[in-house]
């Protein structure tokens, strides 16, 4: 609990290694080269950006977590979170993609078997299919072990009947599987348990695209579960693994969410800072009021204690240490200074920050997910004040 503040819980990873440096180049000429000419019409439709992912899988950003031996290039999460960021400051909804893809991932990685593991993480890793994860319901999603999802074994195989909602990367043309938690009865009561279900599973169903004011591009839909019937090797781990395991895979992805928030944050600096140099008012360039000039100090201070909180919870991942309270701060703190950022960059652009056709108009609907997915802010606090001792 105090181990928070003690400075050797800083850990190894500032110092970003020339292999970091390499793989935070590649991404951004990527980026900058291939994604942000064509990125605004896919945002502009609600459409998956088919192409730009491919792209990114070419270059080994979907399975830069993960080891060689099963797709990815091992380079671990200070790459990726610096991979995230990079994409995000161009579009945020292209990095919640990569990220939502990476979560199914992590729970194979961390709980599957070798089969299991050569079966599906080797073509998630290398980004021949993406992959989603289904834990939220319709009738809740931060209550993560209230899922009314059920499973039972019928002696052959497992049949999942149930629904999940606000699922990214179900329904794309890349979609290839999808974990998901259902309850199954257990000798000891009943438990979660997380199932890996191929799209093509009879009985799995995906409903129409959800419009969103955020993540636009990235594919956000229903799955339907209609006596699904999977085989003995879906189940991930044993029966009644399946909380752990996913608030585990939760927790790894608000070191992502963190790192797309600063990315996100990024933006709204640069593009703040930049119409304020140029943008006159009163015969001098609005940048020169303190007005505006402190709204922009204060997005940079806060973006760089965003940055160092993602990197330090991403290393302590790379260093095989607990992270748990370190993920939910720099989720916490990195999410709500991207939403403050997105505030200010729009107030700095005035009427214009209000036009869809400038790409800070954007923002705002895109820092709002990043306060809702992965466990909201509320959960983050109500989490935290159990992690440092405040309350039971
Ligand atoms: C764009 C998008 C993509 C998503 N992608 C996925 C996905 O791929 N897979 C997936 O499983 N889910 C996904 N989600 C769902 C997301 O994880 C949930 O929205 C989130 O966990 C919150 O659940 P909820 O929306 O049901 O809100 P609820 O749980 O109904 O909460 C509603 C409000 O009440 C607050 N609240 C709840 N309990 C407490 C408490 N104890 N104390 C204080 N406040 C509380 C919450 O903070 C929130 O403000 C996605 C959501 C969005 C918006």
């Amino acid at each position: 609990m105090l181990g928070v503040f003690d400075s050797q819980t800083l850990g190894p990873g500032f110092e970003l290694s020339s292999e970091h440096l390499l793989i935070q180049r590649t991404v951004r000429e990527f980026i900058e080269a291939e994604m942000a000419p064509v990125v605004g019409d896919y945002l502009e439709h609600d459409a998956f950006p088919e192409a730009v992912v491919r792209g990114l899988a070419d270059i080994g950003v979907m399975g830069l977590p993960f080891p060689e031996e099963y797709g990815g290039s091992g380079a671990g999460m200070v790459a990726f979170a610096l991979a995230l960021e990079e994409i995000a400051r161009v579009s945020p909804s292209v990095a919640a993609i990569v990220f939502a893809h990476s979560s199914p991932a992590t729970l194979i990685f961390l709980n599957g078997t070798e089969e299991q593991k050569r079966e599906w993480l080797v073509q998630l890793a290398e980004g021949r299919i993406v992959g989603a994860i289904g834990l939220t319901e319709p009738s809740g999603g931060s209550d993560a072990g209230a899922v009314r999802t059920k499973a039972s074994w019928d002696g052959t195989s497992w049949i999942l009947n149930g629904s999940k909602t606000f699922i990214t990367n179900a329904g794309t043309p890349m979609s290839g599987v999808a974990v998901v938690a259902a309850t199954t009865e257990l000798e000891s009561g009943s438990g979660l348990s997380s199932f890996i279900i191929p799209a093509d599973a009879p009985g799995f169903e995906t409903g129409e695209p959800l419009h969103k004011i955020g993540w636009r591009a990235a594919d956000t839909r229903e799955i339907f579960l209609r006596d699904c019937r999977l085989s003995p090797t879906s189940l991930l781990g044993k029966p009644g693994e399946g909380l752990r395991q996913m608030l585990t895979a939760v927790t790894y992805g608000r070191v992502c969410v963190a790192a797309i928030a600063s990315g996100l944050a990024r933006a709204c600096f640069e593009q703040g800072r930049g119409y304020a140099r140029e943008r006159v008012a009163f015969g001098r360039p609005i940048a020169d009021n303190q007005g505006v000039a402190f709204k922009l100090v204060d997005v940079a201070v806060g973006l760089a204690a965003a940055r160092l909180l993602t990197y330090r919870a991403a290393a302590l991942v790379d260093g095989g240490q607990p992270f748990r309270a370190e993920a939910s701060m720099a989720k916490l703190h990195a999410t709500e200074t991207a939403f403050e950022a997105a505030r200010q960059a729009i107030q700095i652009h005035g009427a214009y920050g209000i036009s869809r056709e400038q790409p800070v108009s954007w923002l705002l609907g895109e820092a709002k997910v990043l306060e809702i997915v992965e466990g909201t802010s509320e959960i983050q606090r109500m989490l935290l004040a159990r992690l440092l001792g405040i309350s039971e």
